[in-house]
């Protein structure tokens, strides 16, 4: 099936100020299951970025007024998305790779957090009220945001900002990667018709020399970077956002372990561990991204891993019963080809896959390697892809260590028969949220998402993310009559 076929909800330019606004340049955008460009993306010169900016910034004043307005408008917004289902996870598809469900799911996912942010209660907090005085803490929106976002899930993550951050009455700029431009424009297309004009902008463009995303951390009506992407280019925006000090969230890279402790019951837990690890084809920044087991059972994981990555269905994400798609894009591609060649020339052994896909695109065959330590690339570095390191211990607190001695902290997860055991093990693992039987299980709307070490800064969800949209503003002063 040919993913171009029906790619009629495309959006012929920028959304600024509520409405669609073409731009001079455009730039390719390739379909990673063919690896040919499919489509124009616009490219916003420094003088559409300054009219986004500028309408989310008159947007702003009147768009923190009403809380009300606010909570029902996200209702809407969610509604949209959900009736523009199939228009948005065909562009996503398109662009991103993904099979057309894994799309949809983004878009539901994305409708959830909405519903969430609709409905949470943001009020101020009252510390004195008594005949010596009054006095109350609010949290008061920031402004204008710059929201920054990378190409594996591009739906879910922006509204991961979108959707705290109008509701806690900011206005946004959004950019998302130049890899996956195109659903970002749809949803805000589909927004703006929900939406007041201006309160949500979306502006796209190239890396390079010069990125546009470099520029909106640096424009002065920013006031707040939410920043989702690799650990590399997160320390870039921080250090371009102190010069203005504004505030900043970034949610970066991981390297999360898996620690499956002594007598687990293999058979069972391989399944739910494998797609810990090969979701979204190992290109999620929470994915399992390397599995610790005692030596004793190395050999039974390995072997059960390995049969799940011969069975699944990879192909191209329009292709009914695909279960992975391609990789994004060519140089995470390549990257994973390297690690794995590289792992495999210091004697690792390739237990499933080990190699790319003999077909256009950027396909790679699911890959389970074992024989392999710590010290290797493709254990101490965050692979973002389908290839999985299983490393055999003969100490829990040996593997323990082994996991924490990493820069990311980002999430883990522990495995066992016995669940107060597992959660022993969890409390000496330093990573932002640790799971019990599965990875990543906490990902929820009500549940802080964040970072330890070089894994981010703030944290993404719950009343915990929205006040990350947020400033405090204390009102004091004598007692209050009635
Ligand atoms: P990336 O850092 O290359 O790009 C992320 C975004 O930053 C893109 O929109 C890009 O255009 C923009 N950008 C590039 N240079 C910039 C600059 N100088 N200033 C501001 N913005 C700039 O990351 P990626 O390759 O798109 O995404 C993969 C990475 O994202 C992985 O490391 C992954 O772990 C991480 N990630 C983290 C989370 C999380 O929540 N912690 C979620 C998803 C992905």
């Amino acid at each position: 099936m040919n993913t171009t076929a029906s790619l009629d909800g495309l959006v012929n330019g920028l959304v600024i100020g509520g409405e669609i606004v073409e731009t001079k340049q455009s730039f390719g955008v390739i379909n990673p299951a063919t690896g040919e460009v499919f489509a124009q993306a616009p490219a916003a010169s420094p003088e559409d970025l300054e009219a986004a900016l500028r309408a989310a910034d008159e947007a702003f004043v009147p768009w923190r007024e009403d809380e009300q307005v606010r909570r029902t408008a996200l209702h809407a917004a969610a509604d949209a998305l959900e009736a523009a289902t199939d228009r948005l996870a065909t562009v996503l598809t398109a662009e991103q790779g993904k099979p057309l469900a894994d799309s949809a799911t983004e878009v539901a996912v994305a409708a959830m957090w909405l519903r969430y942010y609709a409905e949470l209660d943001l009020k101020p907090e009252v510390v004195q009220d008594d005949d010596q005085g009054y006095a109350e803490v609010q949290r008061r929106p920031l402004g204008v945001v710059g929201a920054i976002t990378p190409w594996n899930f591009p739906l879910t993550l922006a509204v991961w900002k979108i959707a705290p951050a109008l509701r806690a009455g900011n206005t946004l700029v959004v950019k998302p990667s130049p890899y996956t431009p195109l659903a970002t424009l749809v949803l805000a297309d589909v927004l703006r018709q929900v939406l007041p004009a201006g309160v949500l902008n979306v502006v796209t463009g190239e890396d390079g020399a010069d990125p546009l995303g470099a520029r909106l951390v640096e424009h002065p009506l920013v006031r707040k970077v939410s920043f989702t992407g690799s650990t590399a280019t997160g320390k870039r925006v921080m250090a371009a956002a102190a010069t203005d000090l504004k505030r900043v969230t970034l949610e970066l890279g991981g390297n999360d372990p898996a620690i499956v402790l002594p007598g687990t019951p293999i058979e069972q837990i391989a399944p739910t561990l494998f797609w810990g690890a090969f979701g979204n084809n190992g290109q999620i920044c929470l994915a399992t991204k390397r599995v610790y087991v005692h030596s004793s059972q190395r050999d039974a994981l390995v072997d059960a891993l390995a049969q799940i990555a011969d069975s699944i269905v990879v192909d191209e994400g329009t292709v009914p019963g695909a279960q992975l798609g391609p990789l994004n894009n060519e140089p995470q591609w390549k990257r994973v080809t390297g690690l794995v060649e590289d792992a495999v020339s210091r004697g690792a052994r390739v237990a499933a896959g080990g190699r790319p896909l003999d077909r256009p695109g950027y396909f790679y065959a699911p890959t389970i390697l074992t024989d392999i330590e710590d010290g290797t690339a493709l254990v101490d570095e965050e692979q973002f892809g389908p290839a999985l390191p299983v490393i055999a211990y003969d100490e829990v607190d040996d593997a323990v260590a082994r996991a924490n001695r990493s820069n990311y902290g980002l999430t883990a997860s522990v495995w066992s028969e016995d669940p107060n055991e597992a959660a022993k093990i969890a409390e000496q693992v330093d990573a932002g949220q640790v799971s019990i039987n599965v990875h990543g299980g906490a990902v929820r709307p009500d549940l802080p998402f964040g970072g330890h070490k070089w894994s981010g800064i703030g944290v993404e969800n719950g009343p915990w993310g929205l006040y990350g949209f947020t400033e405090l503003r204390v009102i004091a002063g004598p007692p209050r009559r009635g």
